[in-house]
């Protein structure tokens, strides 16, 4: 069974290893270095970028993390606050680890939150994405995938074993990103 560690300190974990463990996974919460031990997949969730750059320079995990994420390359998924720290560019909030540069809070406040249906690569039927206080996605490298866009930008992305979204699929009752996250786990 796949084990999926959820950055632990604050934000949309939950929800995140709901479906996981729907999906078959088992799931651990990452506060210490020990917590990474024998894990499969990473995920960071949604929250305040702020608040989690600063727990994870605090704690030293930061530097956990980019070992997993850069050096050994186990499959990742970051939304929203999550696509925020992976990002290398547009934030002081990021750990450099995705060829991507963001724009933080690019919607506008907490009350300019939204949702709609989008199209997604590979997907026949809609999915419904919500954007809480969502960053944009500014500009790409070479070699990320862009899986999903909105108003014409990429809002779902894929690299080598990075997957990152604008918004929060963990919110919704629809699996089929996980899914995508869960066969990238698997593939390795
Ligand atoms: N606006 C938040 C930030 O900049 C992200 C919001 C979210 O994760 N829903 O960190």
């Amino acid at each position: 069974m796949p084990k999926i560690g959820i950055l632990g300190m604050h934000g949309s974990r939950e929800e995140h290893a709901e479906k996981m463990q729907q999906l078959g996974c088992e799931t651990i919460f990452l506060r210490n270095e020990k917590d990474f031990e024998g894990i499969d997949g990473i995920i960071l969730p949604g929250g305040e970028s702020t608040s989690f750059k600063l727990l994870l320079e605090k704690t030293g995990l930061e530097k956990t993390l980019k070992k997993y994420i850069d050096e050994k390359k186990i499959a990742t998924f970051g939304t929203c606050a999550g696509i925020i720290l992976l990002s290398s560019s547009g934030t002081k909030n990021n750990m450099n680890v995705l060829d991507i540069a963001i724009d933080r809070n690019a919607y506008g406040r907490q009350i300019d939150s939204f949702s709609d249906e989008i199209e997604i690569e590979g997907f026949s039927k809609k999915f419904h994405a919500i954007f809480i206080r969502a960053p944009q996605i500014k500009s790409i490298g070479e070699n990320i995938k862009v899986l999903a866009r909105y108003d014409n930008k990429p809002i779902l992305v894929q690299s080598e074993n990075i997957l990152a979204a604008t918004f929060h699929p963990e919110l919704t009752n629809d699996k089929r990103i996980h899914e995508i996250f869960y066969n990238m786990i698997i593939k390795k």
